[in-house]
C-alpha cells in the first residue's frame, strides 16, 4: 500500500541535507558550549553563527533570537512574561488561536488581567477595525496575541497592519508564526511585532528546538535558573546539534521559498479542483481567498457518523491528514476552531485539514480523493 503524508501543519520530515548535516555535527560539535576549552569554544562559535543566521533571514539581529526547545514553551514564556514583568492587564486575541495561547492565556486571566476575544466574520477573519477600536477604548497596557496563519484553516491575518495599529495605541503585539516562519518572507523592520515565536519541526527541521524573536528593548525575565545560556534568560546546556540543524532547514526553506510555494500552490488548487469534481457539496473551512497554500481544510459532504471515524478510514487507506490540530486528533470534539466558524449541522459532518509540503506530488493528491470516494 502507498503511503501518504497529507498532515504537515502537525510537522514534517528532516530535509535529507538537514539530516546529513545532523549527523556532521553531532560529532563535530559535541562540546558543551559553556566550557571555555577549545572544544566548548568551537560549538560556542557555531550556536552564535546559528543565531545570526537566523537574524538575519528574518531581518532581525541576533541578540533578538532565543533559542527555546519550540513555540509551546515560547509561547507560555512570552505571555507569563508580559504580565508579570511587563504589566499587561489586557490581553486581546480570537478563540482561534492554538490551544498553547488559549490555555496559557486562561491561565493567567484573573480580577487583575482580562481577556477581549475579538469577533470574527464568517470565514474567520478579523476586523482591523474592531482591533483599532477596542484598543482605542482604554488606556490598560495590552497585549495584542494573534497568529499570522491558523494552523486549522490557514487564514492569514496581516501582521504589518496590526502592528501599525498597536504601534499607534502603545499596544505590545506578539504574532505565534509557527505556520508561517520559513513560508512566507518576513522582515521586522517592516512589521512591528514585539514578539514572535517558531518551531524548527514545522519547517523540515528537528523536533524540540525552536526560537523566539524579542524586539530589543522589550524586557524579558528568565524561564529558567542555574546558568547564564541565553544571555541568562534560559539556563540549561543548549541543545546544539538541533539549533544547527534547524538553522540549515531555515536557510534551506527560505532559499527554496519562491520555488516550492509555487508547487504547494498547485497541489492545493488541483486538491480543491479534483475534491469539486468528485464530491458535491464540498465546502472549504476558512477564508479560501486568502489563506496560506500549505493548509486546506475542507467539509465533507458524507455522513455525520464518519466524522469520528474518518483519519482512522484514511489511515486504513494509507493517507495521513488530521481533523484539526495534531494535539487534539485523538479527540471525538469537533475542533474549536470550526466550532466558531460552522452551522451546528456542519460541524457534526466530517471535516478534514489537509496540508502539504514541497515533498508532495500530484500522485499524492490523487491517491487521496481514491480514498476518499472509497468510505
Ligand atoms: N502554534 C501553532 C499555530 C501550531 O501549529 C503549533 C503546533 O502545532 C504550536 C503553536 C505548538 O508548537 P510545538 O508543539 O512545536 O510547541
Amino acid at each position: 500500500m502507498k503511503h501518504v503524508y497529507l498532515d504537515n501543519a502537525s510537522t514534517t520530515s528532516m530535509r535529507p541535507e538537514v539530516i546529513a548535516e545532523w549527523n556532521h555535527n553531532i560529532v563535530r560539535y559535541f562540546g558543551n558550549p559553556s566550557s571555555t576549552h577549545s572544544f566548548g569554544r568551537q560549538a560556542k562559535s557555531a550556536l552564535e553563527n546559528s543565531r545570526k543566521t537566523i537574524a538575519k533571514l528574518i531581518g532581525a539581529s541576533s541578540n533578538e533570537i532565543i533559542f527555546t526547545s519550540g513555540a509551546t514553551e515560547s509561547i507560555h514564556w512570552i505571555l507569563t512574561n508580559s504580565v508579570t514583568n511587563l504589566g499587561v492587564t489586557r490581553i486581546i486575541t480570537t478563540k482561534i488561536e492554538h490551544h498553547a495561547v488559549l490555555e496559557t492565556i486562561e491561565r493567567l486571566t484573573n480580577e487583575q488581567v482580562q481577556v477581549v476575544y475579538l469577533p470574527l466574520d464568517a470565514f474567520g477573519n478579523i476586523s482591523l477595525f474592531d482591533l483599532e477600536k477596542i484598543l482605542g477604548k482604554s488606556t490598560e497596557k495590552t497585549l495584542v496575541c494573534l497568529m499570522h496563519v491558523n494552523n486549522e484553516i490557514g487564514n492569514y491575518n496581516n501582521l504589518k497592519s496590526i502592528g501599525e495599529i498597536c504601534k499607534k495605541n502603545q499596544a505590545y503585539f506578539m504574532s505565534d508564526t509557527v505556520q508561517s516562519i520559513g513560508k512566507f518572507p518576513f522582515n521586522t523592520e517592516e512589521i512591528s511585532v514585539d514578539f514572535m515565536v517558531s518551531s524548527a519541526h514545522k519547517f523540515n527541521g528537528p523536533k524540540g528546538v525552536g526560537f523566539l524573536y524579542k524586539r530589543k528593548n522589550n524586557s524579558l525575565q528568565p524561564i529558567y535558573h542555574g546558568g547564564e545560556q541565553e544571555k541568562g534568560l534560559r539556563a540549561g546546556t543548549e541543545n546544539t546539534t538541533a539549533i544547527l540543524a534547524m538553522t540549515t532547514a531555515l536557510e534551506i526553506a527560505h532559499k527554496n521559498q519562491v520555488e516550492e510555494n509555487i508547487h504547494i500552490k498547485n497541489l492545493k488548487s488541483y486538491a480543491i479542483n479534483e475534491l469539486f469534481l468528485y464530491f458535491e457539496g464540498v465546502q472549504i473551512n476558512g477564508d479560501s481567498e486568502s489563506s496560506s497554500d500549505h493548509i486546506l481544510n475542507i467539509c465533507l459532504p458524507f455522513d455525520e457518523n464518519k466524522s469520528a471515524m474518518i483519519v482512522f478510514l484514511l489511515d486504513m487507506k494509507g493517507i495521513a491528514i488530521s481533523r484539526g490540530s495534531a494535539c487534539q486528533s485523538g479527540s471525538t470534539k469537533p475542533s474549536h476552531v470550526l466550532a466558531e466558524l460552522l452551522s451546528e449541522k456542519d460541524l457534526k459532518k466530517p471535516s478534514i485539514r489537509i496540508s502539504f509540503s514541497y515533498q508532495n506530488t500530484f500522485d499524492d493528491i490523487d491517491a487521496l480523493i481514491d480514498a476518499l470516494k472509497k468510505i
